[in-house]
């Protein structure tokens, strides 16, 4: 049995860094579980959040606290991981350390022997970096929560203002049509014509238009086109007004310019482009156009057998394809890097390259409607759902919040009330408002 196995921790342990406790971070520290290693797991949020799920907390379905556990929690028996709650700012590759502003103010250098980079990506406004204030993004805890206090003070507003829709209180707009978009759009419908349907006395919720923007010519790229068209007409039934084929031309705070049209919105959400974390700076290594580092097969950055970036941060190709930026690869990247460096640890002979296997992707466009593609199979309606509703409760964290997402997705079903409808204080923490949370305390990422 090797030592940190029996819970110790030698200094003479080679010293392995993460950094980011995402998909690629959690799954590569366990991958390390039987190593003699010492790891160091740092992240500037103390939760591992399950990013697929943040649309249900925007749009009110679910507490933050189902979708989100602490880093800590979720290793807490691997004895040979601490982990670390800070940002790193910089990485030195020739001194082999980084830098890292902890949570009290203070600022450390950690020294690593190997180093993996799974700092996931963030919002991309495409060089408008003005439409931000505007037109938030999705990708924190802090962002779902902020977009939902958007949503539902809209229509708190509208309650009480003449004219809501002239005023554009009744009016949402979704840019950018691809899964998260999709998947915003659908759930915002069914808050509007199902949740809050009868919940007010001078507005008709029900009336609200909800807009989702691309300049693409189909909603949903990744997918077939016959699964695009299906996924579609069932927004457009649900009342989703689909505008395909127009960029956004100007946001501002009274709505939005789309194909020469000013459409009056109070509430526009970004769900368009990512960037990657700036890991490539700290680098000073060679990117792809959305700022991902350029890694060999074995997933290293060339000439630095000992860093690894990993997940949406990183760029590979594979059959002269780049890999998307999935939880998937994200994962099973984690997981090889993780033995990997196992394996050079005890000296045995590398594996072979780094092979992405897909798994197929899938998107949910309301209710219980979802799609689902896996090379030739394609599903859509309630049976692509069902896949759908089973593999995301599975790969949640802890059995906890599979129980937990599990009854708020029944009690929805059954009765079109939604868990969490919240407008929070703003200066309230996220946490006063979620049970849950008392017991998975969050620390919420402003960025
Ligand atoms: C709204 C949304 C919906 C999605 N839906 C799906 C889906 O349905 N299916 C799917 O496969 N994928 C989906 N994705 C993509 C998927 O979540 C990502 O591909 C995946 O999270 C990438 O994993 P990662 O480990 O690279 O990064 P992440 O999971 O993003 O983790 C990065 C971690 O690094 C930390 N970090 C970042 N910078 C620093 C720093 N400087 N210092 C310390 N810590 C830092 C962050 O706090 C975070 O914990 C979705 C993404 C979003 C935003």
């Amino acid at each position: 049995m090797t030592q940190a196995r029996q819970g110790l921790m030698y200094a003479k342990d080679p010293h392995v860094v993460i950094v980011g406790g995402g998909f690629g971070g959690v799954a590569a520290a366990k991958a390390l579980r039987d190593a003699p290693v010492r790891i160091t797991l740092i992240d500037r949020t103390n939760h591992h959040l399950f990013q697929p799920l943040l649309y249900q907390v925007a749009t009110s379905v679910l507490p933050p606290g189902d979708i989100a556990s602490p880093i800590r929690g979720i290793l807490r028996k691997q004895a040979n991981v601490s982990v670390t709650l800070g940002e790193v700012t910089s990485v030195d590759k020739a001194e082999r350390n980084v830098t890292v502003d902890l949570s009290d103010g203070t600022r450390e250098v950690v020294t690593y022997d190997y180093l993996i980079l799974a700092t996931g990506a963030r919002h991309s406004y495409f060089g408008k970096d003005e439409y931000e204030k505007h037109a938030p993004g999705l990708k924190s805890v802090a962002d779902a929560l902020a977009i939902r206090n958007r949503i539902l003070r809209a229509f708190e507003q509208a309650e009480t203002t003449e004219d809501p829709v002239k005023k554009g209180l009744l009016t949402f707009v979704l840019v950018g049509a691809g899964p998260t978009g999709v998947e915003m759009a659908g759930a915002m419908a069914t808050l509007v014509r199902r949740t809050l349907k009868s919940s007010f006395r001078r507005i008709n919720p029900q009336s609200a238009r909800i807009i989702l923007v691309d300049q693409a010519n189909r909603i949903l790229g990744p997918f077939s086109e016959a699964l695009s068209k299906k996924a579609q007409k069932h927004l457009e039934g649900l009342g989703v007004e689909v505008r395909l084929g127009h960029g956004i031309e100007s946001i501002d705070g009274d709505g939005v310019v789309v194909g020469g049209e000013r459409i009056i919105s109070k509430t526009v959400i970004w769900t368009a482009g990512v960037a990657a974390s700036p890991a490539g700076k700290w680098l000073n290594a060679e990117t792809d156009r959305a700022g991902r580092v350029h890694i060999q097969q074995d997933l290293t950055m060339a000439g630095y057998p000992e860093v690894f970036v990993i997940g949406d941060t990183a760029s590979l190709n594979q059959d002269g394809k780049p890999l998307p930026g999935v939880a998937q690869v994200a994962m099973q990247q984690g997981r090889y890097a993780g033995k990997l460096i196992h394996r050079r640890v005890i000296g045995r002979k590398d594996m072979a390259p780094f092979r992405y296997f897909d798994k197929g992707n899938m998107a949910v466009a309301g209710g219980n409607f979802a799609v689902l593609q896996c090379r030739k199979v394609q599903l859509s309606g309630l049976l692509g759902w069902l896949p759908w509703a089973a593999i995301h409760i599975a790969y949640l964290a802890h059995s906890s919040l599979r129980l937990a997402v599990l009854v708020q997705w029944l009690w929805t079903y059954l009765t079109g009330q939604r868990g969490s409808v919240l407008v929070v204080n703003h200066h309230a923490s996220p946490h006063q408002e979620c049970s849950r949370q008392v017991v998975h305390p969050l620390i919420a990422s402003g960025s």
